[in-house]
């Protein structure tokens, strides 16, 4: 029964030294218990920053204690009331093969809304920050211009989709020509490819109306680039910062003087801000879904022993759509 720690809080890139690898005990059924076998797990960005000790809005990940987060299960065995074996459940669980868990933080899959992997994104934690940061922060109206970085991620694939919806003019940027490639093909009227483009160039080219909102995935030198091309009354969605999360001191924004010029609205927010508002969003991601409306990409790595690896790999950009890393057959 493997499960992964986390040993050393990582400085920078975090890397194999910062996590072991350990045998767990068998895990003991208790009343209101599941015991679980792991299906799936999500990596996710957020979770570097849990790593690291201080105040934030979640807990901090704790030395030698496995590391948690999103993740598909089977119940293999139970004495919860309403769980049975074969039950697919999703939650917050440990990376850890076998585990006894508490029912009541668990929610059962209905393998009739769609493969159950999508409830770890397009209908799960990504889907919902998706909808909530563009449609209540940004509120993008048709022909507007919307820029997204990180546009090739889980989030920022649904955010292009979702702009593309509403009828608003929409630029990705990303970090490779696949993953503009793909842009293209979920909608998007202009992409550029921040590696290989200068990007302030691109932008003035792909944006010659101005931006009307900007759902930032990344911050840093992207971000300071669309600064200068926001409209009167601009949005800003700050949804992640990626680009910084492996560093310590990160310059800027100096982002003062054009919020000012273009009377820009900035707001950061946590997809938990909106909690009371998920069933709302989970059906039109469903509805939207079913029509055909949106889409989804995943790259699935296989094996628990390439969780890590699949983590490591979310910071320099190798997943198109919704990193996962497969462990079980259901
Ligand atoms: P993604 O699927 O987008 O994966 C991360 C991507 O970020 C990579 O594929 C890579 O794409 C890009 N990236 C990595 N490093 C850099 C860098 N230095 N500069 C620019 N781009 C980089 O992850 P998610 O969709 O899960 O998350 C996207 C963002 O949204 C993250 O910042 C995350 O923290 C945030 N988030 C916020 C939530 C909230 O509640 N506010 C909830 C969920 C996510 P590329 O090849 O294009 O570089």
């Amino acid at each position: 029964n493997r499960e992964i720690l986390l040993v050393k809080r990582p400085d920078g890139a975090p890397t194999n030294e910062h996590f072991s690898i350990k045998e767990a005990a068998i895990p003991e059924l208790s009343e209101g218990k599941v015991i679980t076998r792991l299906l799936y797990v999500s990596v996710d960005p957020y979770m570097r920053g849990r790593m690291n000790e201080g105040k934030s809005y979640i807990e901090p990940f704790q030395l030698n204690e496995p590391i948690e987060g999103g993740a598909i299960a089977e119940v293999i065995q139970s004495q919860a009331d309403g769980f049975q074996e074969g039950d697919i459940v999703t939650g917050s669980l440990p990376w850890r093969e076998y585990t006894s868990v508490n029912a009541d933080s668990l929610r059962k899959i209905d393998p009739a809304l769609g493969p159950i992997t999508t409830s770890l994104h397009i209908l799960g934690m990504t889907g919902l920050t998706a909808y909530f940061g563009l449609m209540d922060i940004g509120q993008p109206q048709e022909g507007e211009t919307v820029v997204v970085s990180g546009a090739a991620g889980a989030v920022g694939s649904t955010v292009v989709q979702l702009a593309t919806i509403v009828g608003a003019r929409v630029v990705g940027i990303a970090g490779s020509d696949e993953k503009v490639q793909l842009l293209q093909q979920l909608g998007a009227d202009a992409v550029i490819n921040y590696r290989t483009e200068d990007v302030s160039k691109a932008l003035a080219e792909a944006c010659p109306d101005g931006v009307d909102v900007y759902f930032d995935n990344v911050g840093g030198e992207i971000s300071d680039a669309i600064y200068p091309l926001l409209n009167k009354f601009a949005r800003i969605v700050q949804c992640g910062a990626i680009s910084s999360y492996n560093k310590k001191n990160d310059q800027g924004p100096r982002i003062q003087q054009y919020l000012i010029k273009s009377s820009a609205l900035i707001k950061g927010f946590t997809v938990g801000d909106y909690r009371e508002r998920y069933p709302e969003g989970f059906q039109h991601l469903s509805k939207w879904l079913q029509e055909g409306k949106l889409t989804y990409e995943e790259t699935i790595t296989e094996g628990f022993e390439n969780i890590l690896q699949a983590f490591f790999d979310l910071f320099t950009g190798e997943n198109v759509g919704k990193q996962l890393v497969k462990i079980n057959e259901p």
